[in-house]
């Protein structure tokens, strides 16, 4: 398993709701959150790891040893939104870049845990902001998709030149094409 960075097709594509909550998706979980405080991150969508899963992990504290502060989101939904507040992002996906996204205050998002049960939280400041891109992230949406105009002109050229990286490693056959990479995610859809 390995991040995949943009304008990787997985970032770009719906993610479809898990269906059972077997030991495969309990590895997945696990892997995704060894990645995650690998790359020195807080929240991990499965898009980002090239699955088509509606899933996503999240450690505010960034701290692995931290268990209690582990948290994963199966099928989440975010059936409220309040509020409005403009604050900084960055992704994994998009390592180094960073902006200021507009987003809801307080949210209240519901989701499974990895043993199937249904929870619902309330969420506001970090985690609200963190549960909002990740929840994204499911959706195909990046938080640069959400910056202002003149904010997302500012980093044109970084993104630019990711682009440009992407492109020159499917050139040389070190990552698949779009088309490829588009036929493995349907396959990794869940069945
Ligand atoms: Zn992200």
């Amino acid at each position: 398993m390995e991040i995949v960075y943009y304008p990787h097709p997985a970032l770009r594509w719906k993610s479809q709701p898990i269906r059972q909550i077997n030991d495969e998706v309990r590895q997945v979980v696990r892997e995704m959150f060894a990645l995650m405080y690998e790359h020195k991150g807080i929240g991990l969508a499965a898009n980002q790891v090239a699955l088509p899963w509606q899933l996503f992990v999240l450690n505010l504290t960034g701290n692995p040893e931290e268990k209690d502060e582990e948290h994963v989101f199966i099928n989440p939904e975010i059936i409220k939104r309040k509020g409005s507040e403009e604050g900084e992002e960055g992704c994994l996906s998009l390592p180094k870049l960073y902006g200021d996204v507009r987003r809801a205050a307080e949210i209240i998002v519901e989701a499974y845990d990895l043993d199937g049960q249904g929870f619902s939280m309330t969420l506001d400041e970090l985690g609200a902001r963190c549960v909002q891109h990740e929840f994204d992230h499911l959706q195909g949406t990046l938080f640069v998709d959400r910056m202002s105009e003149t904010k997302r002109h500012e980093v044109e050229s970084l993104l630019n030149d990711f682009a440009l990286l992407f492109r020159r490693q499917q050139e040389s056959g070190q990552v698949p094409g779009d088309a490829e990479i588009e036929a493995q995610l349907k396959k990794l859809e869940p069945k």
